[in-house]
């Protein structure tokens, strides 16, 4: 029997949240110190509110993220941030290509492997995403482009502990459409059963694999019960605690 992870719902804020935004995280670390979850919990907010977030999380065991990051430590890169920033800021995490990134910014598998080795010499874990378009998954390739990716943007420092590979199928983020649990359990084992080959370091049983694309409280209980999927990244349902805490207690 596969030796479950301790699952971890994080938060993805996207290019959302102002300083009047901290409101919804002092909701959840009260929520969180009041009563201690099943799972890890992680938002990722825009890099300009981590300081401010971590000093408002700071009495309660959220953690925070950054959305991505530079490949370099410091240099000549106007707007760009290095994970090492994102350290210094309070986060322990940062996403690596998300499809909004490899989609806006042409972000290919070799990027995204250099930006998930920066994580990893920053002391951040890196948090990346694969998923396939709906003209793949009609065409009957998502597990060989889900494959691909996984291949091409896992750096050779990835271990179980550094790193969570985050499964959002581009058709299903920000539509309210998911894929059926069948689908995800399918696409999470294969993931499972690649990780036998490609981590080369730590075991593959305990990455923790997350679904990722439209969850909400209505459906977070299913996903989060099906078959090798270790927690949740959550887009617009983590923008209010509202939402977002009953996704956090349906892990169990
Ligand atoms: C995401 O962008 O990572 C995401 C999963 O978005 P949503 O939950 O809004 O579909």
């Amino acid at each position: 029997m596969r030796r479950t992870p301790r699952p971890l719902v994080a938060g993805n804020w996207k290019m959302h949240g102002l300083k009047s935004s901290l409101k919804q995280v002092r909701t959840i670390a009260a929520s969180l110190a009041k009563t201690a979850p099943a799972c890890d919990v992680m938002i990722c907010p825009p890099a300009t509110l981590l300081r401010p977030m971590k000093d408002v999380a700071k009495a309660s065991k959220l953690k925070l993220g950054g959305q991505d990051c530079h490949a370099s430590s410091q240099g000549a890169h106007t707007g760009d941030v290095s994970a090492e920033m994102l350290k210094d800021a309070g986060a322990a995490a940062v996403i690596v290509g998300h499809s909004e990134r490899r989609e806006d910014h042409r972000e290919m598998n070799v990027d995204v492997r250099a930006k998930a080795a920066a994580a990893h010499r920053a002391g951040l874990m890196a948090i990346i995403c694969v998923g396939e378009t709906l003209k793949q998954r009609k065409a009957g390739a998502a597990l060989r482009v889900v494959g691909h990716q996984l291949k091409g943007s896992l750096p050779s420092t990835a271990t179980d502990k550094n790193t969570v590979i985050a499964y959002e199928p581009v058709w299903a983020i920000g539509t309210g459409l998911t894929p059926t649990v069948d689908d995800v359990a399918e696409v999470h084992t294969y993931i499972r059963k690649r990780l036998q080959a490609l981590l080369l370091d730590g075991s593959p049983e305990r990455v923790r694999l997350l679904y990722g694309g439209s969850v909400k409280p209505a459906n977070a209980a299913e996903l989060l019960v099906t078959k090798n999927v270790d927690g949740a990244l959550v887009g617009g349902a983590s923008l209010d605690a509202k939402d977002f805490l009953p996704i956090v207690r349906a892990c169990r």
